[in-house]
């Protein structure tokens, strides 16, 4: 209801009516709404910095609810990179080493995605962070468990072949020797008969009359045949599966380059050619181009009461180079 006012008259000594203005009564009323106005802004204003709406919180809940997931999905993933890694470690000391497959590099296992930044469409989010986290895990996994399978995939074919490895694989000595009297010198640090230096002995010797025949340790082919400075006359055998044995001071070739052998087959005969003290053997066995000791490659004809002797004749027996 609107108020009337008044106003006292001293001259009528009475009260007046006061009269307003339409305009005046315009203009209270404009200032009355915009005051309104605002301070309904600023409530709102107010009200949704301490309060949320049903709405927010469902948003906000299901927002945590997927860091909650993710953090989950993260330990879950820290233990299949473990497993993965525990197959890691049994295919390469175990599978791949029994196989004699060299074990994969390291390098190559945990190799990343390089180039361009694959997460950058996962920037700029509340939880950028834990899902690049997760989404790296990811890829660490499938490229971890892609390489693991390629492995396999070598061992299947490998393990197919393995009769073939088996054949392949030097596993006699190269001359009779049942006796084991003519194990000369193993392969190690020796006194170089000729040039009377500390060399290594990069294989084994074994002391035969000239002409003795020498046997191929493994199937393969024949790969060099032909003088060689220090070695003399030389025969290379290329045995595949990684594998190499080399003949030297020979003095002469049962064999050419490139014929296929089979293991006992004679090769060539003992001789004196080339850097040697007297006739004998210089045989060498190579493993995926390094040099290995011969003498662990004698399993074919060897009990391991011979073995042990012929480790002690080795280290003991002299060195014709
Ligand atoms: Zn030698």
């Amino acid at each position: 209801m609107a108020q009337v006012k008044y106003k006292y008259n001293p001259e009528s000594l009475s009260y007046d009516k006061i009269e307003r203005s339409a305009k005046g009564v315009a203009k209270r009323m404009l200032f009355f709404v915009t005051a309104s106005l605002t301070l309904g802004v600023v409530y709102i204003i107010i009200l949704s910095l301490f309060f949320v709406t049903p709405k927010e919180k469902k948003l906000l809940n299901d927002l945590d609810h997927i860091t909650v997931n993710y953090k989950m999905l993260d330990q879950r993933m820290d233990q299949m990179l473990k497993v993965v890694n525990d197959m890691q470690q049994r295919d390469d000391n175990i599978y791949r080493t029994v196989f004699e497959l060299e074990p994969i590099p390291q390098s190559i296992r945990q190799a990343g995605f390089g180039g361009i930044n694959r997460y950058e469409s996962l920037e700029g989010f509340v939880n950028s962070p834990l899902m690049i986290r997760t989404n790296k895990f990811i890829d660490k996994l499938t490229k971890q468990v892609y390489v693991q399978s390629k492995s396999y995939d070598e061992l299947i074919d490998r393990v197919k072949n393995q009769e073939q490895m088996l054949a392949a694989r030097p596993a006699i000595q190269p001359i009779d020797n049942r006796d084991l009297k003519k194990t000369a010198s193993g392969y190690g640090m020796r006194i170089h008969p000729i040039h009377k230096d500390l060399r290594f002995h990069n294989g084994m010797d074994f002391a035969a009359p000239v002409g003795t025949d020498i046997y191929v340790t493994g199937d393969g082919v024949v790969t060099q045949t032909g003088y060689s400075g220090g070695l003399g006359n030389r025969i290379i055998v290329n045995h595949g599966f990684g594998y190499k044995t080399v003949y030297g001071h020979l003095s002469g070739f049962a064999v050419r380059e490139g014929d296929a052998v089979k293991r006992g087959q004679v090769i060539g005969y003992v001789g004196n050619t080339g850097d040697s003290t007297g006739p004998h053997l210089h045989y060498e066995v190579h493993k995926n181009d390094q040099i290995v000791n011969p003498i662990n490659y004698y399993y074919e004809d060897l009990s391991p009461e011979e073995f042990a002797l012929i480790v002690d004749m080795a280290s003991k027996g002299a060195i014709y180079d």
